[in-house]
């Protein structure tokens, strides 16, 4: 089967009875543990049936001046599309995880601003790789076994040991900075911008802050013709502009090396998020249906912080668990309906829940990895109550 548990998507996983071979430990959890913790269809949390919860959900959302639709990146293409149909059927916003996440880096890419690879291309050929901000040890475990510094390929078959070149960046030595002692070197940096610099600088000859670390990294990228910069949430965070690290990318490119530019994001299908709604609007997230435009004030955080919305349809995320102290007030103002196969902090809160299955483990669809590959999902199950099923009952409804 086809692991659901983050944007790796490993493909080789098998499932025999109780046994599950090949998946990481976090993959293994979201296997095995599939049947844990489960939600219930909740109405002002009494028990529900699923039908009664989804009337409820359509009443709120016809009722609704403002309503958002929030989360869907652990939910299948199909799904999403539904989403995206019902946001436009009710002129609402409609947004996802990767507006505070790699969006950006997404929307660069799609729109072939940055050169960009894929995972497959990365484990046959690339010699540097450079992990930016990001720590797949722990968030995306099988991605350097399976596609960037432990594999042997196609033109790296001696792997690690002498066919590639690993480069950390980090604010702290993270465990994946741990791993950088063969043919890898570890960079802390406390602003990240100073580094970006630095490789500006570098590429027209001058020298930065971080001049010699910089020199030693574009000299390795100069020995192969396929390099790639894996980019994390603390890139994100760390970078304050962003069009001058593209600038960065677009000029090693043009005057050392080819590098080439991928996002460490960790929900399953926030990529398949991202394409799908840029093929409908032109935009990968924060989009107004009724403006008809994407705005950083349309970001699900910023809407909840200005009061703008007055219910929000949630979709297999937990906003609650991560929103700040005052903003969390303010969403426990709004009326809530989630749909979601777990239990989690907001929906203990909803005022509706309404149960789903698992994308990929007890429902199919399709998936887009992080690098844009699109994959078909073979579930261990077909459940009948699927957010597919949901959406469709809801658009109906509304
Ligand atoms: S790396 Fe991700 S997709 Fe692969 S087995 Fe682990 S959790 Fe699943």
């Amino acid at each position: 089967m086809i692991c659901t548990g983050c944007s790796c998507l490993c493909n080789d996983v098998v499932v025999n009875g109780t046994r599950i071979m090949n998946a990481c430990i976090k993959g293994y959890r979201h296997i095995a543990g599939a049947k844990e913790n489960r939600s219930e269809a909740k109405i002002e949390n009494r028990t529900v049936s699923i039908d009664e919860a989804i009337e409820k959900a359509i009443e709120i959302l016809k009722n609704s001046r403002n309503p958002i639709i929030f989360g869907l990146d652990t939910t299948t293409l199909e799904a999403q599309s539904l989403a995206i149909r019902l946001a436009e059927k009710l002129e609402c916003y409609i947004d996802d995880n990767s507006s505070f996440c790699l969006g950006e880096i997404v929307e660069a890419i799609i729109k072939k601003d940055v050169p960009s690879t894929t995972l497959d291309d990365v484990r046959n050929k690339a010699y540097v790789v450079i992990y930016w901000g990001a720590n797949p040890y722990t968030s995306l475990p099988r991605h350097m076994s399976k596609f960037t510094y432990y594999p042997r390929g196609e033109k790296r078959p001696r792997g690690y040991e002498e066919d590639r070149y690993l480069v950390v960046v980090d604010v702290r030595k993270s465990e994946t900075a741990m791993l950088a002692k063969k043919n890898a070197k570890f960079l802390k940096v406390e602003k990240d911008d100073e580094l970006v610099d630095s490789f500006l600088l570098a590429v027209d000859g001058k020298a930065g802050k971080f001049g010699s670390e910089v020199g030693v990294i574009l000299k390795e990228m100069k020995k192969s013709d396929f390099n790639v910069l894996f980019a994390g949430l603390g890139l994100k965070y760390g970078i304050s502009n962003m069009d001058r690290f593209f600038e960065m990318i677009k000029k090693i490119n043009e005057k050392v090396a080819p590098l080439y530019l991928l996002p460490a994001g960790f929900h399953a299908n926030m990529r398949g998020f991202n394409e799908t709604l840029f093929e409908k609007t032109g935009f990968v997230n924060k989009y107004s249906f009724r403006e008809k435009r994407s705005e950083k004030e349309f970001e699900f955080m910023e809407l909840l912080k200005k009061e703008c919305v007055d219910a929000a349809l949630i979709v297999g995320t937990d906003p609650l668990k991560s929103l700040p102290f005052e903003i969390a007030k303010k969403f426990m103002k709004i009326k809530k309906i989630v749909i979601d196969p777990k239990t989690s902090l907001t929906s203990k809160v909803a005022d509706v829940v309404i149960p789903s299955a698992i994308s990929g483990v007890e429902c199919g669809g399709k998936m887009v990895r992080s690098d844009g590959v699109r994959f078909k999902l073979e579930p261990l199950e077909e459940k009948e109550i699927n957010d597919v099923l949901i959406f469709k009952k809801i658009l109906e409804g509304v």
